[in-house]
């Protein structure tokens, strides 16, 4: 086999060889559509490449005008469809083993006939695992990329993340910037009234800061008590007003720990993104001018500006 070296000798017997190389050239080359279904599907583990593949599979079977998938993966919702549908369809619940895997409905101008339909039945039979193993393929990618306790996505998503933007920024010429924010003396919070009420006081942090940009903007946790903004298309002009902007949302924070309302201050710091400047460079300014809102007295923004500097 091309793309299988071989690390060692030792084989089956010559007679079990000779019907495995049968077996393997039936598999490989079989007319037949299952077979080549399931094999095509077995290349792939991304959800959208094997309903592709499923869609060309299951219109050699039978004939339709649009086919569509829809299926809540964790936090996204994944949608996939081909064509303009027609007014007779017919609808799939993806169930394996007990577990959903989502809803895929075809639809065409004439109605579906039985066979027609056990047709698609068998091949979505023989879909199920393969999708099941996409499917959880995606959720295991998001919940690397995302922070267990706060929900946002993590340091490792920002790193992916800040590597496209600078890639965009040198290609396009766009304007980034970073808002980098740091929750002030947060260890008392945590020694004061415990780490139960310090991590409560994280998520709604998280939530504020969310509530306190644009969609287009995206909140990462960075670290323990640090959270970072990416925002596309801003300078630090307009930056600068967004983190002031946070730190009033997380000011506003209160929770009721029995005779006290514990409440947080954030500090900012704010840095755009210079031309050709490598992530970690524009993090290191950002985390400077986080230092100098620190060095000031905290609860306050500092950026590091690119005039001047
Ligand atoms: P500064 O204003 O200088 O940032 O002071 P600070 O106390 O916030 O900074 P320091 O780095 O001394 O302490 C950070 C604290 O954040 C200590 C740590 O216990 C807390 N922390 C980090 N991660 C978590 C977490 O996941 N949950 C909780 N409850 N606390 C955390
Ligand atoms: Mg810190
Ligand atoms: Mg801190």
């Amino acid at each position: 086999m091309k793309n299988i070296p071989r690390i060692n000798k030792s084989g089956p017997q010559p007679q079990k060889l000779a019907a495995l190389r049968q077996a393997h050239r039936e598999w490989s080359e079989s007319p037949d559509v299952l077979t080549r279904l399931t094999r095509r599907l077995s290349t792939t583990l991304k959800l959208e490449t094997q309903l592709a593949i499923l869609a060309e599979e299951l219109s050699s079977v039978v004939p339709f005008d649009c086919m569509n998938y829809r299926h809540q993966i964790a936090a996204r919702e994944f949608v996939y469809a081909t064509g303009m549908g027609g007014p007779h369809r017919c609808d799939y619940r993806l169930n394996l083993e007990g577990s959903f895997y989502g809803t895929l409905s075809l639809s065409r101008r004439q109605k579906f006939t039985e066979q027609e339909l056990e047709g698609i039945e068998l091949m979505l039979a023989a879909a199920i695992c393969p999708v099941r193993n996409a499917c959880q393929f995606i959720a295991i990618e998001q919940a690397a990329l995302t922070d267990s306790l706060t929900g946002v996505p993590n340091k490792r998503a920002m790193d992916e993340v800040l590597a496209r933007a600078c890639s965009l920024g040198d290609r396009h010429g766009d304007n980034y910037s970073l808002i980098l924010c740091d929750l002030d003396h947060f260890k008392d919070v945590n020694d004061q009234h415990g780490h139960v009420v310090g991590d409560h006081i994280l998520k709604l942090a998280a939530a504020e800061l969310e509530k306190a940009v644009r969609n287009s903007d995206s909140v990462y946790r960075f670290g323990g008590e640090e959270f970072a903004i990416l925002l596309p298309h801003t300078d630090e002009c307009h930056a600068r007003a967004v983190a002031d902007r946070i730190l009033e949302y997380i000011r506003s924070i209160s929770v009721n720990c029995g005779d006290v309302d514990v409440s947080v201050t954030t500090s900012c710091g704010v840095a755009q993104r210079l031309p050709d400047e490598s992530a970690d460079q524009w993090l290191a300014r950002a985390d400077e001018a986080l230092y100098r809102a620190k060095d000031h007295g905290r609860n306050c923004t500092r950026v590091f500006a690119v005039i001047g500097n």
